[in-house]
C-alpha cells in the first residue's frame, strides 16, 4: 500500500481542467439537489426516518443479514460472507470457472472498485465489460473514478469524443447524445454475448431477501437480466428491514444524489428466474463483502456505515470541489472518502485524509442521514495524533506559539512586528501576496490582514492605562 499524500495530489489537480470540469459538474449537482429539497416539504421529516432506518439496521445487522440470507437462499439463490477483497474474488473467480464463463459485463459498483475486482477477474483470463456510461469511459481510459456516483466529472465531453473515436474507431462528436448512442451501440452485442453479469446493491432488503439497484441508464437491468448468472455484490452495512424501509431510502438517495424524484430505473431482484418468466439469470448469487467493516461498526467512527452513497457531501465539500476526487488516492473521495477509507483500512497509510476538510460543516447540511461527517473527521484526528501521526509541522508550530506565548516581552515584541508587517503587506483590510510558506495561501486566496494594534494595547487604552 502507498502511503497517502493528499497534499501532493491535491497540487497537482489545483486549477487543472480536469478538477475545473469537476468543479463545476458537483456544482451542478449541488444546485439540483437543492431544488430537489426545496420541492419536497417532508425532506426534511424523510431524512430523519432515513436515518432511523439506517442506525436500526446497523444494530441489527447480524439478525438482518441472516434473514435476508434465508430468504435469498429459499428463492433458489446462493449467499457468501467474504471477510475481504481475496475471498470476494476468489469466490466470484471460482463461480466464473465452474459455469464457464468468457465474458463478464457489469454495472456500476463501488465495492468492486474498493477490492479492484476488475483487475483480478482480468487476470484470471475473463473479459470484463463496464456497462454504465461513466465507468465503460474510465475502463476505456484506464483511468480511475473521481466522484462515487458520476465517475468522470473530470472530464468534458471533448476529451469522451476524443477517447471513442480513438479506441472505438468512430468520427470525432461531443454531441452529448451521439456519444451516448455510440456507447449504446457498442455495448449491445456485449450484452447479449455475455455469460455473467456483476452488479451492486444500493439496498438489501432483509424481510424478502430482494436487492435493489437504481441506475438513470438501463444498463443495471441488461447486466442482471440477459447473461446466465447474476453476481451481486454488497458491503455488508447495505441492509434494511423491509421494503418500505428501502422506499424511503431510494428516495432521499435520488433527490439528493441527482436532484430526481425517483432513479429513472430502479431494480427489485429476487433469486433467479422462475420457470415461468421469460428473462432473468439461472443462477443468482450475493456476495457479502465485510472488508473491515466490521471492525469499524465496533469503533468510533461506526456511524459512517449508515452512508447511502449519494454523493451530496462532495458536491458540496469546497475541498473536494478545489482538489477533485483522485487527490484521495481512493475509491471514496470527498468528506464520505476521508472518513471512510481511513476507518477501514487504517490510519498508518491514511492519517493525512482526516486534515483534508476545512470543518465547514456543509457535508453535514446536506448528508441526507445526518452523518456528522466533521464530528468523525475531528475523532480520526485525535485518533492519528494518538497512533503517533501528529499533521505536518503542528509540533513545530506549536513549539513556536508556546516558545513567544510563555515569554510576555517576546509576545509583545512579536504581535508589534505581525502589526508593522500586515501595514506593509496589507491593503484595504487584505493581504494578497506573502512570502515563504505563506505563498501557499495567498497564491489561490487573500488573507485578512491582522490588526495593526494588539487587543491588549487597546484594551489599556479603552481603560485609561490600566
Ligand atoms: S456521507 Fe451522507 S452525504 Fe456523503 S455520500 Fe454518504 S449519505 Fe451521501
Amino acid at each position: 500500500m502507498v502511503p497517502v499524500a493528499f497534499i501532493d495530489r491535491a497540487r497537482k489537480g489545483l486549477g487543472s481542467p480536469g478538477v475545473a470540469a469537476l468543479n463545476t459538474g458537483s456544482r451542478r449537482m449541488m444546485s439540483h439537489r437543492l431544488t430537489a429539497v426545496e420541492e419536497f416539504p417532508s425532506m426534511d421529516s424523510m431524512r430523519d426516518r432515513a436515518r432511523e432506518i439506517r442506525l436500526y439496521s446497523l444494530a441489527h445487522l447480524d439478525e438482518l443479514l441472516a434473514r435476508f440470507t434465508d430468504e435469498v437462499e429459499a428463492q433458489g439463490g446462493h449467499v457468501f460472507f467474504a471477510a475481504d477483497g481475496e475471498e470476494a474474488i476468489g469466490y466470484i473467480r471460482r463461480l466464473a470457472e465452474r459455469e464457464n464463463v468468457g465474458r463478464i459485463v457489469k454495472s456500476k459498483s463501488m465495492v468492486t472498485e474498493e477490492i479492484h475486482l476488475n483487475d483480478a477477474l482480468e487476470a484470471g483470463e475473463f473479459e470484463v465489460v463496464e456497462t454504465d456510461l461513466g465507468e465503460f469511459i474510465i475502463q476505456l481510459s484506464g483511468d480511475t473514478p473521481s466522484h462515487i456516483i458520476a465517475p468522470v466529472m473530470h472530464k468534458t465531453r471533448q476529451d469522451v469524443g476524443r477517447l471513442f473515436a480513438d479506441k472505438l474507431d468512430v468520427e470525432y462528436t461531443d454531441d452529448p447524445q451521439e456519444l451516448n448512442g455510440i456507447a449504446r451501440s457498442h455495448l449491445r452485442q456485449i450484452f447479449l454475448d455475455a455469460d455473467m453479469g456483476i452488479s451492486g446493491c444500493n439496498v438489501a432488503i432483509a424481510e424478502s431477501g430482494t436487492v435493489s439497484l437504481v441506475t438513470n441508464e438501463g444498463n443495471g437491468r441488461l447486466t442482471t437480466t440477459a447473461p446466465r448468472v447474476h453476481v451481486a455484490i454488497m458491503g455488508m452495512e447495505r441492509i434494511v428491514p423491509t421494503l418500505g424501509d428501502a422506499a424511503v431510502i431510494l428516495e432521499v438517495l435520488a433527490r439528493s444524489a441527482t436532484g430526481q424524484k425517483l432513479s429513472v430505473y430502479t431494480s427489485l431482484i429476487t433469486g433467479p428466474r422462475r420457470p415461468e418468466e421469460p428473462d432473468g439469470p439461472d443462477e443468482f448469487h450475493v456476495v457479502i463483502l465485510d472488508n473491515g467493516r466490521s471492525r469499524v461498526l465496533g469503533g468510533d467512527t461506526a456511524e459512517i456505515l449508515a452512508c447511502i452513497r449519494c454523493g451530496a457531501c462532495l458536491n458540496v465539500c469546497p475541498v473536494y470541489r478545489e482538489a477533485g476526487g483522485h487527490a484521495y488516492g481512493f475509491t471514496y473521495s470527498g468528506p464520505i472518502g476521508a472518513v471512510l477509507v481511513p476507518s477501514l483500512l487504517g490510519l498508518e497509510d491514511w492519517h493525512d485524509l482526516p486534515y483534508a476538510s476545512s470543518l465547514c460543516g456543509a457535508c453535514l447540511d446536506a448528508c441526507p442521514v445526518r452523518i456528522d461527517l466533521p464530528e468523525l473527521l475531528l475523532r480520526l484526528r485525535r485518533d492519528a495524533v494518538a497512533q503517533g501521526y501528529p499533521p505536518p509541522g503542528l509540533e513545530r508550530v506549536i513549539g513556536w506559539y508556546a516558545g513567544l506565548a510563555t515569554r510576555p516581552a517576546l509576545w509583545r515584541t512579536a504581535l508589534r512586528a505581525a502589526g508593522l508587517g500586515s501595514k506593509v503587506l496589507g491593503r484595504k483590510g487584505w493581504i494578497s501576496s506573502l512570502p515563504g510558506k505563506g505563498a501557499a495561501w495567498t497564491d489561490h486566496r487573500d488573507l485578512p490582514r491582522p490588526a495593526t494594534r494588539p487587543f491588549h494595547a487597546r484594551w489599556k487604552e479603552r481603560n485609561g492605562g490600566t
